[in-house]
């Protein structure tokens, strides 16, 4: 096979233009490319939004023979064959949706070399024949997407990919490309060995996002109203809110779409159908907002989510990070939200303990507290989760809520801390937060009163804080060990909790943290955009955009993503030339969009529209 006329810059720069319409390659692309062109095993870990398809979907542009895909979800994948053929790019997959008719004929190509792509499940590696079909074709490499399900000590082994090892028994000669975004070293380690790469070479992204705004605040009550206050700022916007249980994801669903949301719910246990609808109405941007179990978003192809919120806290970082990794995949700023409290830590804990005894339950307990230390955590959020995946950073200075807090704003919570230490220790240490919230800020509630706690001496002196506040300064000090939490609930002192309240020691708190009902609008405003673009113009692009992909019947980011539609919002091409300069816009989709794109903005100069 001779390659070497393929694999020159100028080639390669061609085929990035020509069919991706980019102008230039994003750091490690250009390795990961050329690794594949030389033949050789790799592994990249690159954060979500990073353009690891590029880097194998370019080579098997290049390369004879196919590349063939492996994949955790079928219907996933069937949005990125998609957008293959759009730029012209034979691809095709092979699943549980296709007929044995269309299989056939997808064999038929595969023999006559036509496709340069085929995606398929991992599942189909056990099926009878499929490999001495593979066999019998000329295959340029394999890819093995969402590699981390190889690796037990991952957040998502699945079994189908363990087999995944047998590739390189049966393919000695064949490159195998790995891919995730989300792996330690240690998971690293373990995907090259479970796959049995050869001196793979290695290539590691930073963890950054730097279009990420991070954060995480104790949870409020059921943290309905701070989840709604943070979907108000995105309305018509697409986003993805979190739930721990399927009862919870239908109950938020049901609620949101009360208060005039478009949301819907998607969790493993509903008919498929309504699934796959609620997959569809997201994608097409009929629907805004998904109320989701985990069962939701892997491998989700969506570029312009603008934000994730998590309503209570997920169960490992690496879990976390792959989650709000969906935010923001064309590098437009977008938003996390992340909302916990002590009791999601306990309830994760109960079901750890119910694990088998050995490594494996003590890796999850060591992942939960990392977990944990997060969610509490007042240094930033970025340089935590770079030190996790193994990387040293510097505090992002303004992508996250901790470094956003000015520094030194931190508020003197002692005296509050005592009354509460005190309001527990004084009723015995037998009851649970919200009575001793009732307690302090003197409630005339039936129970106060049954237990004779308005005569005490704590009854009514927390009055000057509300029972938000209140909610806060307990996650504060859970946070910072001096209360236990009870076999019935009930609060109990812990030594350090002695120790405050015997008057040794003070307790601070970040400032906006106690102010969680006032705080909300500002934040978005002080999202820096690096493109700036006319709003008006930038929806009259979007419309043509909807319009088209309702014709085509394709979601409305595979046309172009929000990106290019704002560089062409900011730039007002007039000409072809100018279009193509535009990342996203290559020659294949310029044929098929560029022209009605040019005729509105054509329009739009000359006060049409
Ligand atoms: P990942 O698979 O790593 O999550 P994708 O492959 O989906 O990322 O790419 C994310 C986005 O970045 C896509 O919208 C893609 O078009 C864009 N992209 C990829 N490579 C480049 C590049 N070299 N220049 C500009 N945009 C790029
Ligand atoms: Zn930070």
């Amino acid at each position: 096979m001779d390659e070497c006329n393929h694999r020159d810059e100028g080639t390669i720069h061609s085929v990035l233009k020509k069919r991706f319409g980019h102008s230039g390659f994003r750091p490690l692309q250009r390795d990961a490319v050329r690794a594949t062109l030389d033949n050789r095993d790799l592994v990249m870990i690159l954060p979500t939004g990073g353009g690891k398809s590029l880097c194998y979907q370019l080579p098997a542009i290049l390369k004879e023979g196919v590349t063939v895909v492996v994949s955790p979800l079928l219907a996933l994948m069937h949005d990125q064959v998609r957008a293959l053929k759009l730029q012209g790019i034979e691809a095709e997959m092979i699943g549980s949706m296709q007929t044995s008719k269309e299989i056939e004929n997808i064999v038929l190509r595969l023999r006559e070399g036509s496709l340069k792509l085929l995606y398929i499940a991992p599942e189909r590696f056990a099926m009878h024949g499929f490999l001495d079909l593979l066999q019998s074709l000329p295959v340029a490499s394999f890819v093995i997407d969402e590699a981390h399900c190889v690796s037990e000590w991952g957040h998502e082994f699945r079994e189908d990919y363990r087999r995944l090892g047998l590739l390189k028994e049966h393919f000695p000669q064949v490159p195998v490309a790995a891919f995730t975004a989300t792996a330690t070293r240690e998971v690293e380690e373990d995907i090259v060995r479970q796959l049995g790469l050869r001196n793979p070479v290695r290539l590691r992204g930073s963890v950054y996002r730097d279009n990420l705004l991070i954060r995480a605040e104790p949870r409020i009550g059921d943290g309905k109203r701070q989840l709604v206050d943070f979907l108000k700022r995105f309305e018509g916007e697409s986003g993805i809110v979190y739930t721990f249980t399927r009862n919870s994801a239908e109950r938020i669903a049901e609620d949101l779409v009360r208060k005039g949301f478009r949301a819907m719910a998607y969790h493993a246990g509903l008919p498929k159908d309504t699934r796959q609808e609620a997959y569809r109405a997201f994608v097409h941007d009929e629907a805004d907002v998904i109320v989701a179990t985990v069962a939701f978003g892997m491998g989700i192809d969506k570029s312009n989510i603008r934000y994730v919120a998590h309503t209570s806290m997920p169960k490992t970082l690496e879990n976390y990070y792959q989650e709000i990794g969906r935010a923001g995949r064309d590098g437009l700023p977008s938003e996390t939200l992340l909302l916990y409290s002590a009791a999601d830590a306990a309830q994760r804990a109960s079901l750890i303990e119910e694990l088998e005894d050995g490594p494996y339950r003590q890796h999850a307990f060591d992942k939960l507290e990392k977990m944990v230390g997060f969610c509490r955590s007042e240094s930033c959020r970025h340089g935590q989760l770079a030190r996790y995946f193994g990387e040293s950073m510097e505090a992002c200075g303004s992508r996250c809520d901790n470094c956003m807090a000015p520094a030194g704003e931190k508020i003197d919570i002692t005296e509050e801390a005592r009354k509460f230490l005190s309001a527990i220790y004084r009723t015995g240490q037998n009851f649970g937060k919200n009575h001793l919230i009732d307690l302090l800020r003197g409630s005339e509630n039936r129970k106060i009163h049954q237990f004779g706690h308005d005569r005490l001496t704590v009854y009514g002196i927390g009055k000057a804080r509300n029972r938000a506040e209140w909610e806060v300064i307990v996650e504060r000090l859970m946070e910072l060990g001096a209360l236990a939490r009870g076999e019935h609930r009930n609060l109990t002192l812990t030594p350090a909790g002695v120790e405050i309240l015997k008057g040794n020691g003070s307790v601070k708190i970040r400032a906006d943290r106690l102010r969680v009902q006032e705080k909300k609008a500002k934040i978005s405003k002080t999202i820096p955009s690096d493109i700036a673009y006319d709003k008006v113009i930038f929806d009259k692009l979007r419309t043509l955009r909807r319009e088209i992909a309702e014709k085509e019947g394709v979601p409305a980011y595979i046309v172009f993503g929000d990106k290019t539609l704002a560089l062409m919002a900011a730039s007002l091409p007039t000409t072809k030339e100018a279009m193509l300069e535009i990342s996203g816009v290559g020659e294949v989709k310029f044929e098929r969009y560029g022209d009605a794109f040019l005729q509105v903005l054509k329009e739009l100069r000359d006060g049409d529209v």
